[in-house]
């Protein structure tokens, strides 16, 4: 072990520390042959990690926790969770160690934490493991997010192992570095108000308020304010969420951040022809977590978080339910709002229009996409061009051309602003049938097409010539699209 080269890297174990309760000491497993797959420099600079070291042997080694620094305290992290509606009281990181937290150049700490260490003592009956195509997809999704402005956690890295993982078929192992202003989650509080320790979770909370939401802790009723904070940043989530057409897949509570991040991408995409239905996961028969559910999906969730919350938002448990029912209440107002604030963007209207006039065009928009099942991304993307006098490839999307000249003649009218629509209408997402060509391509251990996507993803609204491939739909000879979570 070399002490000079890591310890330059310190991970402090906040969490650990001051969260005995939820927090296992654990060790990652020892990989036979890592290999760095690939690295996310941009983030190591602003993690003020040195990509060169990274690299190195002993980098790859502190990427999946096999080098760490002798006074590293990396947890296995207890919590609980709603998943497809049913209560789960054990989940916790089965397959997942925090490391501990490091610096960021904004000045808020990040954790450090990985996915696919091995097994812990929450594993029930999982291997522990993950392999080399899901990690991937998790780094090219959460870096596709990030770059569309929407809030995320990040991925530093994927790692292979060396070890063979059993699947239905043998696959490659692999562990991906997770970047994360927090790794609490909606179960995290359900888990502590669970124990029955008020203290407990009192601590959380004042934990989570401080780290997160620092500006209301002084708030008068702080658990209260603390809550109203998760329901103003989950309604702001959702809502971008839908502006880009994004289906998570897998809304279980544990799978929802106090912070605000994105988390967890297991079986999530992006859709392409305009489906409200639409729906990805394997596991998602009933469609739970479809596309126009997730606004509902969240409020449910929250409503979770307010149940184990109620013991601090006041001492007489009605008063509680009758204060935390009133916060929920707000979070389809504030979800709306951000809804149609972001359509509004995205048809370019300018500052000072009508309301109504604005969200009468936005509803029959919407109408005339869905009737179309015009592909979203590219839809909005041609419609700056309709607004620059060029409708021709937007129009051309449409089943209602009467319909849709009759409303672009009302919307041009009003003066949209074709560069801002550019700026919120991504022209590259990270498309189902290119995410499958690179992950499949990097399994066989060409890292080629991963890299070409991350780069047009990674700067979603700038369009460059020689990137075309990723602006268009999956042919119709890609299928349905199905994922799959857990692997
Ligand atoms: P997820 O659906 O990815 O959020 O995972 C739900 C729960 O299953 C979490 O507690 C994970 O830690 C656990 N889990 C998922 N895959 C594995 C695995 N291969 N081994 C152990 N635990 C796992
Ligand atoms: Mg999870």
């Amino acid at each position: 072990m070399s002490d000079i080269a890591h310890s330059t890297v310190t991970f402090d174990g906040r969490f650990a520390r001051d969260f005995k309760e939820m927090a296992i000491p654990w060790r990652a497993e020892e990989a036979p042959d890592p290999q760095l797959l690939v690295l996310n420099e941009a983030l190591a600079a602003e993690l003020a990690l040195d990509p060169a070291f990274l690299r190195s042997p002993e980098g790859v080694r502190l990427l999946i926790g096999n080098a760490i620094p002798a006074d590293a305290t990396p947890v296995a992290q207890a919590y609980a969770g709603h998943q497809f509606g049913w209560y789960a009281p054990r989940l916790g990181d089965g397959r997942a160690l925090l490391l501990g937290e490091v610096g960021h150049a904004d000045g808020h700490p990040r954790e450090i934490h990985l996915k696919g260490s091995g097994r812990t003592p929450f594993a029930r009956n999982g291997d522990g493991r993950a392999v080399v195509g899901p990690m991937l997809r998790e780094f090219i999704l959460s870096e596709a997010m990030h770059a569309l402005n929407i809030p995320t956690t990040r991925s530093l890295a994927v790692v292979a192992t060396g070890r063979s993982v059993q699947r239905e078929s043998p696959l490659p192992g692999a562990v991906l570095t997770r970047v994360a202003s927090s790794h609490l989650r909606v179960g995290s509080f359900q888990y502590a108000r669970s124990t029955g320790d008020i203290g407990l979770l009192r601590r959380l909370a004042d934990y989570a308020l401080a780290r997160h939401y620092p500006s209301i802790a002084a708030a008068g009723n702080p658990y209260l304010a603390l809550f109203q904070a998760v329901i103003s940043a989950q309604a702001s989530l959702v809502a971008r969420w839908m502006l880009v057409g994004f289906v998570h897949g897998v809304m279980n509570t544990d799978n929802m951040t106090i912070s605000g991040e994105t988390i967890d991408y297991g079986p999530c995409a992006f859709m392409e022809g305009f489906d409200p239905g639409a729906v990805y996961s394997s596991i998602d028969e009933a469609g739970r977590y479809a596309y126009r559910n997730q606004p509902v999906v969240a409020e449910w969730n929250l409503a979770r978080l307010g149940e184990s919350l109620l013991p601090l938002i006041h001492d007489d448990q009605e008063q509680a339910v009758v204060l935390a029912v009133e916060a929920l209440g707000g979070f389809r107002r504030q979800y709306s709002d951000a809804w149609a604030a972001g359509m509004k963007a995205k048809l370019g209207f300018r500052a000072g229009l009508d309301d109504e006039v604005a969200s009468a065009l936005v509803d029959e928009l919407v109408a005339l996409v869905q009737e179309s099942r015009a592909d979203y991304t590219s839809f909005f993307r041609h419609l700056a061009n309709a607004a620059r006098g060029r409708a021709g490839a937007a129009r051309g999307m449409m089943v209602d051309l009467a319909a849709f000249d009759a409303w672009a003649e009302r919307w041009r009218a009003l003066g949209p602003d074709a560069d801002a629509m550019d700026r919120v209408n991504p022209a590259y997402i990270p498309r189902n049938h290119m995410v499958e060509e690179a992950l499949t391509a990097a399994t066989g251990g060409n890292m080629g097409p991963l890299q070409r996507l991350m780069e047009a993803v990674g700067s979603p609204f700038v369009e460059r010539p020689g990137l075309e491939r990723y602006t268009v739909p999956a042919p119709d000879s890609f299928g349905p699209y199905r994922t799959f979570c857990g692997t």
